[in-house]
Formats: C-alpha cells, sequence, structure tokens
C-alpha cells in the first residue's frame, strides 16, 4: 500500500445507500463482509430484503449518517456498528436498544454495537459530529455503557479543507480518546474522494460508495 499501511488493517465499508438490496448481495458475493448506509429507514429495509434473500448472514452492517434518537431501538436490531454519535443522547437511546434487540436475538454479531463517536472537525452542526471538546466526555459515555463498545473516532473532511489537515485534526483527537481508552483504536474516515489521504492518516475503516458502485444519482445522494 502506497501509505506503507498493511491492508489487513484498514476495514472496507462498502456504502450501499440508495443501491439496491441486489448490490450489497453482490458485494458480499465478492467478499466484501461491511457494508454503510446513511439513513435507518433505508437501511433497514435492505438489511431485512437481503436477510430474505439468504444470503452473507455474517455481513456487518455500519450506520455512518446522522442519527436521530427515535431510531436508536430500529437501528440496534441490524447494525454491528454506527459511526455517527454525536451526542449524550443518543448513547442511552442505543445502550436501551441494544438491550431489547438482542433479547430478541434480531441482532447477529457478539450482540454488542461497536459505535465511533463523530468529530465535527470544522464545528458546523449541519453536517453532524460533536466539536472536539465534547469527544472525550461522549467517549466516556459510551464506553460506559453496558451494551456499547467504543470502537473509536470518525469525521467526515469538512467541504473546503485540505483532506491532510482534516485527517491530522481527526488522528489527533483519536490519541486523545485512546489515552483514555487503549482499545477504541479506531479511526473511521475517508470517502471515495480522500481515501487515499485518510489511510495515510491512519483510517482504520474507509466508508467508499461512488469509488466502488459508480455516482449516485444526485437527489437521491
Ligand atoms: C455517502 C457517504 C459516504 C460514501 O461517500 P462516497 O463519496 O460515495 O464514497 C461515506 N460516509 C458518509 C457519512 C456518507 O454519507
Amino acid at each position: 500500500m502506497a501509505a506503507g499501511r498493511n491492508p489487513d488493517d484498514v476495514t472496507l465499508v462498502a456504502v450501499t445507500k440508495t443501491r439496491p438490496a441486489s448490490d450489497v448481495v453482490a458485494l458480499a458475493s465478492l467478499g466484501v463482509g461491511d457494508v454503510g448506509e446513511n439513513k435507518d429507514q433505508e437501511a433497514r429495509a435492505k438489511h431485512a430484503e437481503v436477510g430474505e434473500a439468504g444470503v452473507a448472514p455474517a455481513l456487518r452492517w455500519h450506520l455512518v449518517g446522522q442519527l436521530q434518537s427515535n431510531k436508536a431501538n430500529s437501528v440496534a436490531r441490524y447494525a454491528a456498528a454506527v459511526h455517527s454519535l454525536d451526542r449524550a443522547k443518543l448513547v442511552a437511546a442505543l445502550d436501551r436498544g441494544v438491550n431489547r434487540a438482542s433479547s430478541a436475538r434480531e441482532r447477529t454479531a457478539s450482540g454488542r454495537l461497536q459505535v465511533f463517536v463523530q468529530v465535527s472537525l470544522d464545528g458546523d452542526p449541519d453536517r453532524g459530529g460533536a466539536v472536539s471538546a465534547e469527544v472525550p466526555a461522549l467517549a466516556d459515555a459510551v464506553a460506559t455503557a453496558a451494551y456499547l463498545d467504543l470502537a473509536g473516532v470518525m469525521a467526515v473532511a469538512p467541504g473546503g479543507w485540505e483532506p491532510e489537515r482534516a485527517f491530522a485534526e481527526l488522528a489527533a483527537v483519536a490519541a486523545v480518546v485512546r489515552q483514555q481508552h487503549p482499545t477504541a483504536t479506531g479511526i473511521s474516515a475517508g470517502m471515495s474522494g480522500d481515501l487515499e489521504a485518510a489511510i495515510a492518516a491512519g483510517s482504520t475503516h474507509v466508508r467508499v460508495g461512488s469509488a466502488l458502485l459508480g455516482s449516485r444519482p444526485p437527489l437521491l445522494g
């Protein structure tokens, strides 16, 4: 790999938003083990459809988009990971959701939910994410929740920023979190347009849609 990273250390999350369940099935048959969606409603329906197709029961579903706490129960039924936790209310909502879902055994994986705290690098609340100063307290809350595992941090490079600057700042936030939570080694960073810079800066999870599946219709994307 150009960045000198071991490919085994970087998980490809194939972002399948706006794509049909048949694309998820095709990716799974090619060996993709992780798929990402940005909306609960779409993800839930697709998860059910792929399940009915009877393929890839071990497929891990990642929720990568902004999440409202009233969707937490739903997400907890099918998601292996949430990349967009950005407020304390969501910690309690997801923890309760996983507790309920695990008794129904609808969840696969370990029964625990992997959670990345989303960082807003430019402080713009519209795209979601917590400002850096809020991240340690959110990380503590996730780590102490009964059914959640703190996976690490996530960010989307702000528009107009050099990706190198964005991912260096995210790596600094990740280092602060790891001081308190040494096992939270995940860095979810990098999309189709900036994944090389993210991998060079230490990303462990790249979220790639259009580079795998082609561009999405703009109104749906
Ligand atoms: C859509 C999306 C991606 C994938 O974007 P591409 O540019 O298609 O690779 C990654 N992360 C999030 C949060 C997304 O919403």
